[in-house]
């Protein structure tokens, strides 16, 4: 960052919620402005407004006398006039909203913070890019060498990746352990409820009591960090006692399991708390201290070097309408059980105990989040943009930059494959797999038709028929549009899914 950028103002900065860090606080004075108005207009987790509540109430106690605490009902209206100066937000809609108040008074805008790299830096790289993909992949590699993150040198002095590969995944990808209900790795860190809590749930529940505001999903002890301390603390844990099984297990999911390996550290990171290159740094230490293994360090480095900033960098790049392509022209609306989270109303073990993961903590991981809820609504023809803004208010990581490229891109393929360069959507045998959903549910993986037919074993196909012209052209799918084409009973399977109700 700039010493200019660092220079503290004669303006006070306006922090947005996403901004609660110290890497977005230069000294000086600062305005905080909680609004309402997003929590009449959305049916957010009740989880998420309190996380977020949270976060910004323990920020300003933390301010003390520096802080202009604002309420109201928009930031337009607590804003407008003022002489400030902002970091520049995360969402077309903020970037909007900044440029109109820079109309009515005097407004400096300092480049984004709270990722890796910058836009000129993804710009240049973009303009590089060779294949004319904007691949995820080459975009991580050479971020780990103009930054010498996991390098070494080698005994011709040339910088080379540590261990020999840029990729350890052939070693992750396992199963979950047989015979087990957990990873029976070290829990994840849990934070202790303040009084500022229940401050805010007295306040959640007045709104909602009063019909001001209406939540999905339930209460709960709040799970993720609301402020710094907090952060490092859950990021210290991580790193020290679950950091090493990270990779193994990363694409498993188990029914005991709701946290696997995982590091639960995308709501700080997202709520600014901690900032992405020192959840790296520590990583790497980790590493070099032996605490860690390569594959499982390289691993997790690449989610936020790699995923995480090139997700931030194309929902720039690809534009504002990005959200609103649609591929295979699906136009269903998402359901009631799974808009509002029933899990109660699905038989499908997998399907309910991943709606009632999100119910209990606006949280599932990864593989959840695309193999099972992705996976089912591109099954079932659902329209991305709904699904989109769906999971942007389902989920206490939700952000609007965070979801096009991971749910119009890789999880509903309504970009036509800019993202991804396969639909991710599988039947019910990867399920059995890589889950041990399968046991306990109604239904059998393997069986296609029938009472017992599993709907992502027949969904996967009835999509699958359905998309075939589309999906054609794609040499990655010609092996599996085959094999479709060679199943028995395939007008039958289509039948039954169509006219499915029971899930
Ligand atoms: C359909 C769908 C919806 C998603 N919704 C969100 C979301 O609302 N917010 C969010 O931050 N991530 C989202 N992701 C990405 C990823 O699933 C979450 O970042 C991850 O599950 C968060 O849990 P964790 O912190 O334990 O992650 P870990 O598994 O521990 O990974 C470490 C970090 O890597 C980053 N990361 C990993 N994968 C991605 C990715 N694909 N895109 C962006 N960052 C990534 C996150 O910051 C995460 O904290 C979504 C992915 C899909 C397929
Ligand atoms: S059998 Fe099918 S529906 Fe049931 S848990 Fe397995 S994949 Fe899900």
């Amino acid at each position: 960052m700039s010493t200019l950028a660092r220079m503290v103002s004669s303006m006070p900065r306006v922090l947005f919620a996403d901004q609660l860090g110290p890497h977005f606080d230069d000294g000086g004075q600062i305005i905080i402005a909680e609004v309402l108005g997003p929590l009449r207009r959305r049916r957010y987790h009740r989880q998420k407004a309190h996380l977020i509540l949270s976060a910004l109430r323990h920020r300003v106690a933390e301010l003390g006398d520096r802080v202009d605490y604002r309420k109201g009902e928009s930031y337009r209206e607590l804003l407008t006039g003022a002489d400030i100066e902002v970091v520049n937000p995360t969402s077309y809609g903020l970037r909007r909203l900044v440029a109109e108040l820079a109309q009515h008074a005097s407004l400096t805008v300092l480049p984004a913070r709270g990722f890796v790299t910058s836009e000129e830096d993804f710009g240049s790289w973009a303009k590089g890019a060779t294949s004319g993909r904007l691949l995820m992949d080459n975009f991580y590699r050479s971020r780990r060498e103009a930054l010498g993150i996991l390098m070494a040198e080698d005994s011709k002095g040339a910088w080379v990746p540590e261990g020999g590969r840029f990729n350890f995944d052939h070693d992750n990808r396992q199963p979950p352990p047989k015979g087990r209900d957990t990873l029976g790795v070290e829990p994840p860190w849990y934070p202790r409820e303040d009084e500022i809590d229940r401050e805010v749930r007295a306040y959640l529940d007045a709104l909602e009591a009063g019909g001001e505001v209406s939540f999905i999903g339930s209460d709960g002890p709040r799970l993720f960090p609301a402020t710094r301390a907090e952060a490092v603390e859950a990021m210290h844990h991580f790193m020290e006692h679950r950091l090493d099984s990270f990779g193994p297990t990363e694409d498993a999911a188990m029914l005991g399991d709701w946290a696997m390996s995982h590091s639960l550290l995308s709501p700080a990171m997202n709520l600014g708390l901690l900032d992405p290159s020192e959840v790296i740094e520590a990583a790497e230490a980790k590493y070099h201290e032996g605490v860690a293994s390569l594959p499982s360090v390289e691993g997790f480095i690449r989610q936020i070097l790699g995923w995480r900033d090139w997700v931030w960098h194309l929902y720039w790049h690809a534009g504002e309408d990005f959200v609103t392509r649609n591929y295979f022209g699906h136009q269903n609306p998402l359901p009631d059980f799974f808009a509002g989270l029933d899990a109660s109303a699905v038989q499908s073990k997998c399907l309910s105990h991943v709606l009632d993961e999100v119910a209990t903590r606006g949280w599932t991981h990864h593989i959840n989040r695309l193999m099972v809820l992705g996976s089912w609504a591109l099954q079932r023809g659902i329209e991305p943009r709904a699904l989109n803004d769906w999971f942007v208010d389902a989920f206490v990581d939700g952000t609007p930059w965070v979801m096009p490229a991971n749910v119009i891109g890789m999880s509903q393929y309504a970009d036509g494959g800019m993202v991804a360069t396969k639909p991710y959507t599988s039947g019910g045998s990867y399920l059995s797999t890589m889950t041990n959903y399968c046991s306990g549910c109604p239904f059998s993986p393997t069986q296609r038709l029938g009472e017992k037919a599993c709907p992502m074993t027949g969904g996967y196909w009835a999509f699958l028929h359905r998309s075939s012209g589309l999906l054609a052209s794609n040499h990655r799918m010609a092996k599996t549009l085959g094999g479709m084409r060679r199943l028995s009973h395939l007008p039958e399977v289509v039948a039954q899914e169509t006219q499915r109700t029971i899930w």
